[in-house]
């Protein structure tokens, strides 16, 4: 019988955490309709293909409320029900972020 010291043991790295802090805030390339009196600053709104009001979304495919700087929402305590109602780590969450896993490479 033989006296091998033990094989070492490989720890491999966890999943990093799903957080919209290590988040490249991959739902706010999502539409977003306003529903009722949001208070959102109108230089924000933008009108969808049959009228309706939705949030606008620059060139780049994100809104125009996000600050791409911090990537963070800048009208955070004004932000549409539907952005409230964005849950992190649901399965609209996950598939977001995989749809845009090449960023996190
Ligand atoms: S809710 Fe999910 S997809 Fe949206 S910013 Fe947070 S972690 Fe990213
Ligand atoms: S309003 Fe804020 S939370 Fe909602 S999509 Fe725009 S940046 Fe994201």
């Amino acid at each position: 019988m033989s006296h091998l010291p033990p094989i070492a043991h490989t720890q491999l790295p966890d999943e990093p955490a799903v957080s919209c802090a290590n988040c490249a805030a991959c739902c706010c390339q999502l539409e977003v309709i306003l529903l009722g009196d949001t208070g959102v600053p109108q230089r924000f709104i933008g009108t969808d293909a049959w009228g309706g009001e939705v949030m606008r979304r620059l060139d780049d495919g994100w809104c125009a409320a996000l600050d791409r700087d911090s990537m963070r929402c800048s009208i955070y305590a004004q932000r549409p029900l539907i952005c409230r109602e964005f849950e992190m780590g649901s399965a609209e969450c996950l598939d977001e972020r995989r749809g845009m896993a090449g960023i996190y490479r």
